[in-house]
This record gives C-alpha cells, sequence and structure tokens, in this order.
C-alpha cells in the first residue's frame, strides 16, 4: 500500500510528520517509526498562539515533577558537603573566596559551604563588588555576606562609572566604535570580578567558589573567563524549581529568594536576565527537560506538541549555538601535529 505524508498530524514520541495510507487506517512516524496505538494517538499540529498556551500549562505540570521535596533537599546538601569537603581538605586550602551578589546563586552557594568551613576552621571570605548594582542589591549582599561568611568586604571602588572609564580608556585604542559593545562591556565586568576574586584566594592560600547553575550553563548564559572558579557546589542544580528549596532549606532570607535574577552587567536596560533570555527560569526549564529527555511519559508528549513553538526553538537554538563554551578550549593534540616523538 502506497504511503503519504498526513501534513496535519505529529508523531506523539517525537513530534515529527506522520505516515498515512490512503484508507487512513494506518499511521507510523516518518522519523522514530513508532506506529500509532489504540492507547496513544498522533496528534494534531499546533499554531504558534495554540502552542504557547500549550507551554504555559506544562510549566507548573514540570514544576510539580522537578520540584525535590524537604527530605531529597536535605540528602542532596549533605552530599554537596561532603564532596566539597573531601575537596578542600586533599587540596589542603586555608580559606574560600565567593564573589556575592545579593542574588539567589551566591547565596545559595555560601550557605552551602558555610557549614564545612566552619567545621575545619576554614576562612570563608566573601567579597560584594557591586558594579552598578542597586541599593537593594548591596543590602542583600551584605546580609548574605554577614550571615554566612567571616569576613565581608564590599569593594566600590570599581563601581561603573569609573570602571567604564578606565576600561573605555585603554580599549580606545583599539578603534571599535562602530560595533555593539554591551556584551563585550558586560563581558569585562565578569572577568573584573574574577581578577578580584582569585587576587584574595592568592594571598589567602584559597580557592574561588563558582556560583553558577545548570540553568545558565545549558544556556551558555555566562562570561568565559569571567564567571568561574574552582569549585562548583551548584552547576547542576536548576534554577527556576530546584535552587529556591535549597535556598528555603538554608535559611535564605525570602526577598533573596523572591526577587528577579540579574547577572548585575547592565546588558538591557532592565537588567534581569529575563528580559535578556525572553522567557523565565521555570519556563525554561520546561524546555531543558523536554530536550534532555527527562519527563515522564504523558509531559513528554506534551512537550513534543509545543517544541515548534518560536520561544521554544529560540531556547534550543541558544543551547546549541553556546555549546563551544560548555566544550572548554579547543586543544590541538599532539596526535594532530604529527610530530615525530
Ligand atoms: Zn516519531
Amino acid at each position: 500500500m502506497e504511503r503519504i505524508i498526513d501534513k496535519d498530524l505529529a508523531c506523539y514520541n517525537c513530534g515529527h510528520e506522520v505516515f498515512t495510507t490512503e484508507t487512513k487506517e494506518y499511521y507510523q512516524c516518518t522519523y522514530c517509526r513508532t506506529v500509532e496505538s489504540d492507547k496513544i494517538r498522533f496528534y494534531r499540529k499546533l499554531n504558534e498562539e495554540e502552542s504557547y498556551d500549550l507551554f504555559m500549562e506544562l510549566v507548573p505540570k514540570v514544576g510539580e515533577v522537578i520540584t525535590p521535596n524537604k527530605d531529597k533537599v536535605k540528602e542532596s546538601i549533605k552530599n554537596i558537603q561532603n564532596e566539597v569537603e573531601k575537596y578542600i581538605l586533599d587540596a589542603k586550602l586555608e580559606s574560600l573566596i565567593i564573589g556575592i551578589s545579593g542574588g539567589l546563586d551566591s547565596a545559595v552557594t555560601v550557605a552551602l559551604v558555610n557549614p564545612i568551613c566552619e567545621k575545619n576552621n576554614i576562612k570563608l571570605l566573601g567579597l560584594s563588588i557591586p558594579l552598578s548594582s542597586s541599593n537593594k542589591h548591596r543590602e542583600q549582599a551584605k546580609w548574605v555576606g554577614e550571615t554566612y561568611c567571616d569576613e565581608f568586604k564590599e569593594m566600590t571602588e570599581w563601581e561603573t562609572t569609573k570602571t567604564n572609564n578606565k576600561v573605555n580608556e585603554v580599549l580606545s585604542s583599539l578603534n571599535t566604535e562602530d560595533k555593539d559593545e554591551a556584551i563585550a562591556q558586560g563581558n569585562i565586568k565578569a572577568r573584573l570580578r574574577m581578577m578580584s576574586l582569585y587576587y584574595l584566594a592568592g594571598i589567602n592560600n584559597g580557592a574561588v567558589l563558582s556560583t553558577d547553575n545548570y540553568s545558565e550553563y545549558w544556556l551558555g548564559f555566562w562570561t568565559l573567563h569571567g564567571d568561574i572558579g574552582d569549585i562548583s557546589p551548584i552547576q547542576y542544580i536548576e534554577k527556576g524549581w530546584e535552587l529556591p528549596e535549597f535556598a528555603k532549606e538554608l535559611g535564605v532570607r525570602q526577598d533573596i529568594i523572591d526577587q528577579k535574577a540579574s547577572d548585575g552587567l547592565s546588558v538591557t536596560e532592565e537588567d534581569s536576565d529575563e528580559a535578556q533570555l525572553g522567557l523565565s527560569y521555570k519556563e525554561i526549564a520546561t524546555i531543558i527537560l523536554g530536550y534532555e529527555n527527562r519527563l515522564p511519559l504523558d509531559l513528554k508528549i506534551i512537550y513534543n506538541r509545543i517544541k515548534e513553538n518560536s520561544k521554544v526553538k529560540n531556547i534550543i537554538e541558544r543551547h546549541n549555538k553556546t555549546q563551544y563554551k560548555r566544550n572548554g578550549t579547543f586543544e590541538i593534540t599532539r596526535e594532530m601535529t604529527k610530530l615525530n616523538i
């Protein structure tokens, strides 16, 4: 029997087009070869508006699946602390250094390592570098630093205007005035923060804590050679649903948990991550879990119906475009050089 493509339908398993026969009794996916069953039917393709509405319905359902309960969070905190403790004892460190912004990531990171530092007499140094930060962020950073660190400093000498003036002065010799500089300028601020943290680590026999979370990592939403560190406690913890649960368990102040995420680099006027990404971290978590095939079957079927939506596609494109960041430095290996010895 001749097979034709039914353009109105899509596969529940992978979202691709499906074959049918002239009598329309039999349907099979053109891509994964799944055959329609009595239990699960192939579905009608959705337009942009319909798929967006369905996406918004899916988000809280994914939240229910991903949000860890109290016991899970407690267990996970213990596991992370044990691993970090092993590392700092092996490396014979005397201190840990962390950049504190007043945001959720640095608050959770410092609260996580605080008990290990106290137990092993490791000095925990917090540094706030308020590059264009609001007064509210500065107050929040101060609370985090004074609550969880042995020593907390605020480095005001690098405030926006001074930093920008100095940086612009140096970079003006490169004649880049016709280029869009907003992101490159933001990256410089991240790298200034990194320099300060490593300076403190150097003089205190310490290591720098990275405050990157999994959502940023997956999106490539961090500055190479800027937002880095030697120990990354929350690298694989998702920001929208998981991190707030950790924060609650660790006693982080509620207004720090509730505020809008911001990288503090003023790349957009609103200066929130959401404005830069176009979606909230809860919405992005839905895409990450769908893309990584981590959803239970009933939600996976819904995800396959919405993955052609332009907002979803944009986020996936961002992930793919930034793969080079997650790959690290491209190195020409010894083998590639074809040298003899
Ligand atoms: Zn399929």
